[in-house]
């Protein structure tokens, strides 16, 4: 699914965020990327969602090298990637069904085929019922719901997410971790940045773990050298 291969990143500035990282996450893999703030995990991320590119080396999706690929083809490229994070990025003045609609709406789904999906996804997440309500009158683990319905509504076989647990309580991130485990089952890959490591010594999942930009382990329960 997403294969690094000595990839590194040098920021203008000459900031090095990556120095020759690799890693291999495998289709249907579940797995937490940590490390301290500064790390480099959101820059991981932004190379596989092509929000940035690398220096060097070669970021592999499903077998493309998308290091290089052509600005035309980003848009399609994501199209296949479901993006969660931590502030949620929700348009606040828009319902949960308009947020959560967006991504079909921009690939032009019919009416009721929008319909359809947006009903099913906010059901997976727990969320029915609120498809009127606007993000301002929903808790922050609701909130967060709208923005993991929206990142699986057009069901992209892989799911990202930076730090979605950031602003829950310990309880609130654990049913989070629950809905990425439920993806998981039906064959996502989803690949979670977070700092979090009570969450993650309760999951128990493959953990990568950076350092200053460098893979520092890869293994279950990594996270205990941060
Ligand atoms: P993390 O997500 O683990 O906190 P980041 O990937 O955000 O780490 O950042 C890694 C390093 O790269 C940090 O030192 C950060 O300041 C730097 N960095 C991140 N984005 C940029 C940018 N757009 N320009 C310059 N430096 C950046
Ligand atoms: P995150 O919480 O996702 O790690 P940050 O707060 O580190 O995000 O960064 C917010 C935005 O600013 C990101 O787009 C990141 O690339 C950029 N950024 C981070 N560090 C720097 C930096 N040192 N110089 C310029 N941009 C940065």
């Amino acid at each position: 699914m997403i294969k690094f291969e000595q990839v590194s990143k040098v920021y203008s500035g000459s900031h090095q965020a990556l120095q020759k990282v690799d890693f291999h996450l495998k289709q249907g893999e579940m797995a937490f990327l940590t490390g301290h703030s500064g790390a480099g995990k959101s820059t991981l991320l932004k190379l596989i969602s092509l929000l940035e590119r690398p220096s060097d080396g070669r970021v592999i999706l499903n077998g493309n090298d998308i290091s290089r690929v052509s600005r035309r083809h980003v848009p399609y490229l994501r199209r296949h990637i479901g993006m969660i994070f931590q502030d949620h990025k929700l348009l606040m003045d828009k319902t949960v069904f308009e947020n959560v609609a967006l991504p079909l709406v921009i690939e032009g789904y019919s009416r009721a085929e929008v319909e359809r999906r947006v009903m099913a996804a906010l059901d997976k997440v727990g969320l029915h019922g609120k498809e009127f309500c606007v993000p301002v009158h929903l808790s922050g683990g609701e909130q967060q719901r709208v923005g993991i319905a929206r990142a699986v509504v057009n069901k992209p076989p892989l799911l990202l997410a930076d730090e979605p647990t950031g602003n829950l309580d310990p309880k609130l991130s654990t049913e989070i971790l629950k809905l990425f485990e439920a993806f998981n089952s039906v064959g996502v890959s989803v690949l979670i940045a977070t700092h979090d490591l009570g969450l993650i010594a309760k999951m128990r999942y493959r953990t990568l773990t950076l350092r200053n930009g460098k893979m520092l382990s890869d293994g279950l329960m990594g996270g205990e050298h941060v």
